[in-house]
């Protein structure tokens, strides 16, 4: 069967630009591109080995590769073989256990299963002191969360997870599955002579369950949108139904975050700091909390089975956008921020400076200046927080302004007014003093024009703190 390859970006029927800069991703055709500026990178990576367990996933190609995203509003793109159908495998496992919290609460789930990284291979026949499963994202704790969510089926179809036009399950992939999982039928008797299950568990059925839920077959795009639902909460961002309760989602994405690369788990966190999980099958199911759901496959695994240019997609992503969990937003400047709107942005900023100044709150603009804010900044009538203080009689913000921020001390308003003509206007005997003898002291000679005190107002911030 040949599937075509290739781009495509996809926004909410919305016309106006006004609305689609509210997205939480305002410029979603340029980020498309940056996307595809990685995927292409990836594109050219070698090495890897198919898995090959199973004769249906040995025939995949090592070339395929394919990466889809879908923002917490709907915003779609994808890149590569996008419409291939592959099975989800362990990607399914972090639902499932959604789903299992989402019907039954965590502490029912709690219960029969641990919290805990295992630091062992995920189909390791093991258990954590307790004798539970250590969590949910490895085969252990993943059969014993079969048993417990239920309403799997349900819940892909309502997220839009079940492609159209592709079956759900692919039968052949669950009878090799099954004849192939000695080592899950071994850990599924161990977990019974250990009463790791609810009472009453029909063991053998549940792993046939097991199976199946790994052999479900979905596309890079559809299954971006089960790692948008995530992203967004719980609600479905196609659909707009809640699929999911926000502690489920919450504990899903915890756990995604500490144990769902297999034992490369510490090491994603590290670097690349988001919630995700992969697959045999090459999948992985990448998160970033509140923006997007991402999607990416490759059959080529590297040797802890992770896909090789899933990981070098998801790192690439994290040096790109500020995207790692740990990543100050506000000083992290080399990196790009996609959610920002630079307009939205700058309005809020620069109200709140002179907010600030207009209140005296010294310690409101000490922290504005501690994050890189252009303290310099004018509204819509090019006024700047220093004529607002000047105008206000506030002597330790203008202080504060010239001394510690360097800001220009002879801006002007639309109207021509400078900070010091303000404060002689309103009375500020004691603002004119201060400003006046910044003047005598930073003035050149023959006087200080606009550009030459621009150029002794380099910013500053040694003297903040
Ligand atoms: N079917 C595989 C198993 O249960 C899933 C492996 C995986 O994707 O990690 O062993």
């Amino acid at each position: 069967m040949c599937y075509a390859s290739h781009k495509e970006t996809l926004v909410p029927n919305i016309n106006t630009t006004a609305f689609r800069k509210k997205f939480v991703i305002p410029d979603f055709v340029s980020f498309a591109s940056e996307i595809d500026a990685l995927y292409e990178n990836a594109k050219n990576l070698g090495g890897g080995q198919v898995a090959d367990y199973i004769p249906q996933l040995a025939r995949f190609s090592p070339d395929l590769w394919a990466v889809s995203i879908c923002t917490v509003d709907g915003q779609r793109h994808t890149a590569g073989d996008t419409k291939v159908p592959f099975c989800l495998q362990s990607c399914v496992k972090p639902l499932k256990y959604a789903i299992a919290v989402h019907d039954h609460g965590t502490e029912y789930v709690h219960r029969f299963i641990g919290k805990e990284p295992s630091g062992l291979r995920f189909n390791k026949l093991f258990l954590n002191e307790e004798d539970k499963p250590h969590n949910p994202m490895v085969n252990a704790g993943a059969i014993v969360c079969t048993r417990i969510g239920t309403k799997l089926e349900f819940n892909l179809v309502e997220t839009g997870l079940r492609p159209q036009n592709v079956p759900a399950l692919s039968a052949p992939r669950f009878q090799s599955e099954r004849e192939s999982g000695d080592r899950n039928f071994a850990i599924g008797y161990y977990l019974k002579e250990k009463k790791c299950f609810p009472e009453g568990t029909d063991m053998t059925s549940i792993l046939d369950l097991y199976f199946q839920l790994c052999s479900i077959e979905v596309t890079c795009e559809s299954a971006s949108v089960m790692a948008a639902t995530l992203a967004n909460g719980g609600f479905c961002p196609i659909t707009g139904e809640r699929v999911l309760g926000p502690e489920a989602v919450r504990n899903t994405l915890s756990l995604m975050h500490s144990c769902g690369m297999y034992d490369f788990s510490g090491q994603f966190a590290f670097h690349v700091g988001l919630p995700a999980k992969s697959g045999v099958a090459g999948g992985i199911l990448l998160v970033v909390p509140n923006v997007m759901g991402i999607m990416c496959w490759s059959p080529p695994l590297d040797k802890l089975g992770n896909s090789v240019r899933g990981i070098q997609f998801c790192t690439d992503l994290v040096s790109l956008c500020n995207f790692h969990n740990y990543d100050n937003l506000k000083h992290f400047v080399k990196k790009l921020d996609p959610r920002r709107e630079g307009g939205d942005q700058r309005v809020k900023s620069v109200i709140n400076l002179l907010f600030a100044a207009y209140t005296g709150d010294v310690s409101a603009l000490r922290r504005f200046a501690l994050s890189s804010m252009d303290m310099e900044q004018r509204d819509y009538d090019s006024r700047t927080a220093l004529h607002v203080a000047a105008a206000e009689g506030h002597v330790e913000v203008v202080k504060f302004l010239l001394e510690a921020c360097r800001v220009n001390p002879v801006p002007k308003d639309r109207w021509g007014n400078t900070p010091m003509e303000e404060a002689v206007h309103f009375g500020h005997h004691d603002v004119v003093t201060m400003l006046q003898d910044y003047n005598n002291k930073y003035s050149p000679p023959g006087g200080a024009t606009e550009d030459k005190e621009k150029e002794i107002s380099e910013k500053n911030i040694d003297g903040l703190l």
